[in-house]
């Protein structure tokens, strides 16, 4: 049994773990690997390698740009049919994996449970597929009458030249509601990562700002990157309601396409997950003037922040009244169970290899009970999401980058819809150290010597267990087995296996608890890993003449 290493006086130095990854690969691979890892030093500038394609033989994490798009932003809206163009296997994400949760009013659609393919055959690669696609709109529209349909494009469609858009007007003419198509190929971008920038487009072209509805409530906010994974929006909603916060629209955890059409008349945007979605922030504070501030309901200490910087930046006594109220109240009950169970697992020691914002947001919940995070890294971020906005000028824009649309977004021309009190409110905010349109990231946050690392794989996920031996490792389905048969429990943080919320307050006790379960037991000592002593398979071959 390999003795536990202390880390009590800090992390110790991963140099030695770096090279032995590195010396495994071959010399060009060794170099670019090379750059996707940090030994994190929070005091210093540090560059990190990311959004570059991974290596081909490389078992990586990442999913697809389809996958971003029509899994991740997309798919949680339940009353748009989302229609995947393509074979059937591409709509295994067409299928939700991530349990996202919604709550339709009673008669409401709720078209999430469902998956919609028009499952091409080799005659549709051959002859195109567009026909096909029609009546698969049509037969959409007779069945259900959605009030929006959106088309999927995935490789094959790219490859043979189907033009989505095309038969999205044509439909859209015939059938009289909204249908649009994201061009959207697997293959057209390094990761998810572009497939949530095309999302972006879409959905800011043909959804926000078709419905200019009269105001609902006095402080009105939309939530961006929020995905409703086991309930998580239900306890943001629940906050903001007891405050007296109206939630125009989230983007789009328990969301519905009509909501984005007047999510324009909203006083604030909030951005939650900063790498799927900060592009529609972006483009509505240029056409409507909206701000937008980053907020994290991951996390008791920082939910309670987040609900007090919104008080802030509304300004008003009745609602800065209310969110004490709520903070003061639900930090009793957190500390209650935080106490409880922190000394049973303080020091332990975790890592996490998710998504483009949740491998840091969860640190914060880690830090709340004195788990100490060893490596953390995402699947498929930019170098903001680690290094903060600062860096955004100098991203070298690469053919990748260029091969996504960058929509020109320009001030509205109806007078009405600009928000000139907003841009004064933000003005003024400023000058008293408010901070909008910002993001720290993610080394920032992490300890001195913390190993950090952009879209990790198999292999440096092998490694990294034998270095640190982690009491507990955060990724997804993919990796969970593997990582278990080490001894090494895996929570997943793509759909949080069958728990959550996780968000806010009681999201907070849900995740002390859980934690507590993982890691306040010995039942992983006895996992019997298969490979450790046979580490190979060995088979022969017998050509018989
Ligand atoms: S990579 Fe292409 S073929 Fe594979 S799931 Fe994504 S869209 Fe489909």
């Amino acid at each position: 049994m390999v003795k536990k290493k202390d880390y009590t006086n800090g992390l110790p130095d991963p140099t030695p773990l770096i090279e032995d990854i590195l010396a495994k690969y071959p010399r060009k691979v060794a170099k670019k690997r090379d750059k996707a890892m940090v030994i994190n030093d929070p005091e210093k500038d540090q560059e990190i390698q990311a959004n570059v394609r991974t290596i081909p033989g490389i078992i990586t994490q990442r999913g697809c740009t389809y996958a971003g798009c029509k899994g991740v932003v997309l798919g949680p809206t339940r009353d748009i049919v989302n229609i995947v163009h393509g074979p059937i296997g591409c709509s295994f994400y067409a299928w939700l994996t991530r349990r996202n949760q919604t709550a339709p009013a009673e008669g409401e659609g709720n078209f999430i449970p469902y998956a919609f393919s028009t499952d091409m055959q080799d005659e549709n690669i051959v002859f195109g597929g567009e026909v096909k696609l029609k009546e698969a709109i049509r037969e959409a529209f007779e069945l259900f009458h959605p009030r929006a349909i959106g088309v999927f494009s995935t490789c094959p469609v790219g490859l043979i030249g189907d033009d989505v858009h095309a038969v999205s007007r044509e439909m859209k003419a015939e059938l009289g509601i909204n249908i649009f198509g994201f061009s959207c190929e697997g293959y057209r971008g390094v990761s998810q990562s572009a497939g949530h920038h095309i999302a972006n487009n879409q959905v800011f072209s043909h959804l926000v700002g078709k419905n200019d509805k009269e105001r609902i409530g006095k402080f009105q906010v939309n939530l961006l990157g929020e995905y409703n994974i086991g309930g998580d929006a239900f306890e943001i909603e629940r906050l903001f309601e007891e405050a007296g916060i109206t939630l125009i629209s989230t983007f789009s955890g328990n969301s519905t396409t009509e909501s984005m059409e007047y999510a324009h008349t909203a006083d604030l945007n909030m951005v939650m997950c900063h790498r799927s979605i900060n592009y529609i922030a972006e483009m509505m504070e240029e056409k409507y003037g909206i701000p937008w501030i980053k907020v994290n309901f991951v996390g008791a200490t920082s939910a309670a922040k987040s609900l007090k910087k919104i008080a802030e930046y509304f300004d008003d006594a009745e609602l800065t009244a209310k969110v004490d109220a709520i903070v003061e109240r639900e930090m009793a009950k957190v500390e209650a169970v935080r106490l409880a169970v922190k000394p049973k697992v303080e020091g332990k020691l975790a890592m996490m290899f998710v998504g483009g914002s949740r491998a840091h947001h969860y640190q914060d919940l880690f830090e709340e009970l004195g788990i100490r995070v060893v490596s953390a890294g995402y699947e498929f971020a930019h170098r903001d999401d680690y290094e903060g906005r600062k860096v955004i000028p100098n991203i070298k824009i690469d053919a990748d980058t260029r091969n996504i649309e960058e929509l020109t977004v320009t001030k509205t021309e109806n007078p009405a819809l600009w928000r000139e009190d907003l841009v004064a409110k933000k003005a003024d905010l400023e000058a008293k150290g408010y901070a909008f349109a910002d993001y720290e990231g993610m080394m920032p946050q992490m300890k001195k010597n913390s190993l950090v690392i952009d879209d990790v794989n198999h292999w440096e996920t092998e490694k990294l267990i034998e270095f640190y031996q982690p009491d507990v490792f955060c990724a997804g389905i993919k990796e969970k087995y593997v990582v278990q048969k080490f001894g090494v429990p895996l929570k997943q943080l793509h759909n949080y296996d069958a728990g959550g919320p996780y968000t806010c307050f009681d999201g907070a006790v849900n995740f002390y608890k859980e934690m507590q379960r993982m890691l306040d037991t010995k039942i992983w000592k006895l996992v019997d890993t298969p490979w450790k002593n046979e580490p190979e398979i060995v088979g022969s071959m017998t050509i018989e003449a």
